[in-house]
């Protein structure tokens, strides 16, 4: 096992003090550590935001991306070389805004990557305002008079879309977190982790008490997609573990008829083409 001080490095936190990022990014650490996957060979792409802020604040690679778009970046990762564990790391607003089509092509394509979802059921960088994940009559800043629109619910609506990994966690419980990582990392295919994350700045509501009084943990996942559906709902109580996981469906790449019986990474294949000849064309 790699000693978990390995994924630390020097840079000083900007998160509030409490915030559930903390939480998430121990348990990340926790799980490349308990996997044994060394910084190296770990990639985690991130966008804008408060979960964003954490790109240096662990020791693996790493790339930023715009509000949104950390899927087709970590896509992209995945496809040029297999050889990498692969995150999206991502929150609530830039999953279900900008980036939403980009988590539907995931699902639908099976990609074989991670996508870590914050939900703190807000846009916290800007200071608060609602995203899709902000509960119906919530007060919120720009919006005083409460969400006039319903709110989405991001596990059922993987799950809507034949996901073969869905699992909600907790930001405080990083313990069932950690194992819900390792499940998630090791699935064949795209493993949604939506985890329900402790914003005490801007939605001090969702509090550890508040959680603690709602949140059931689910010892196996549900058998069949409808069950795992039904039971997202949070209406009474937030069902946190493995939901759902259809291990069997091939991934992207492996579809893929121009990549059977070939070994190399793409990355390996990439060549250098002298263009001299070409530029003198534009002189
Ligand atoms: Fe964390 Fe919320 Fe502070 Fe952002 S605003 S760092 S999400 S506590
Ligand atoms: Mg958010």
């Amino acid at each position: 096992m790699i000693d978990v001080k390995e994924y630390n490095n020097k840079v000083v936190s900007t998160w509030c003090p409490g915030c559930g990022n903390f939480g998430i990014h121990m348990a990340l650490k926790k799980a490349f550590s308990e996997l044994d996957i060394a910084p190296k060979d770990a990639f985690i792409t991130f966008d804008i935001g408060c979960n964003g802020n954490g790109a240096d604040k662990i020791n693996v690679n790493a790339f930023k991306g715009l509000h949104g778009r950390s899927v087709p970046l970590a896509v992209g990762v995945k496809l040029a070389n297999r050889k990498l564990t692969v995150i999206a790391d991502i929150g609530d607003g830039g999953t279900l805004h900008e980036g939403i089509d980009h988590l539907i092509h995931a699902i639908r394509s099976n990609y074989d990557i991670t996508i870590l979802i914050h939900n703190n059921q807000n846009f916290a960088l800007t200071t608060g305002q609602a995203t899709a994940t902000t509960q119906e009559k919530k007060k919120m800043y720009g919006l005083p008079d409460g969400r006039p629109e319903r709110e989405i619910n991001i596990a059922e609506m993987a799950l809507s879309f034949n996901s073969t990994f869905v699992a909600r966690a907790y930001s405080g419980d990083i313990v069932q977190l950690t194992e819900i990582l390792k499940k998630a990392i090791k699935h064949k295919g795209c493993s949604i982790v939506e985890v329900m994350q402790y914003c005490p700045t801007y939605n001090k509501e969702a509090s550890p008490k508040w959680f603690q009084e709602h949140i059931e943990k689910l010892e196996k996942p549900f058998k069949t997609k409808e069950e795992a559906i039904k039971a997202s709902d949070m209406k009474e109580s937030i069902i946190t573990g493995i939901l759902f996981e259809d291990p069997d469906l091939p991934t992207y790449y492996d579809q893929l008829e121009n990549r059977k019986d070939i070994k190399t990474e793409l990355i390996d294949e990439v060549k250098s083409f002298n263009i001299d000849n070409l530029l003198e064309k534009f002189k």
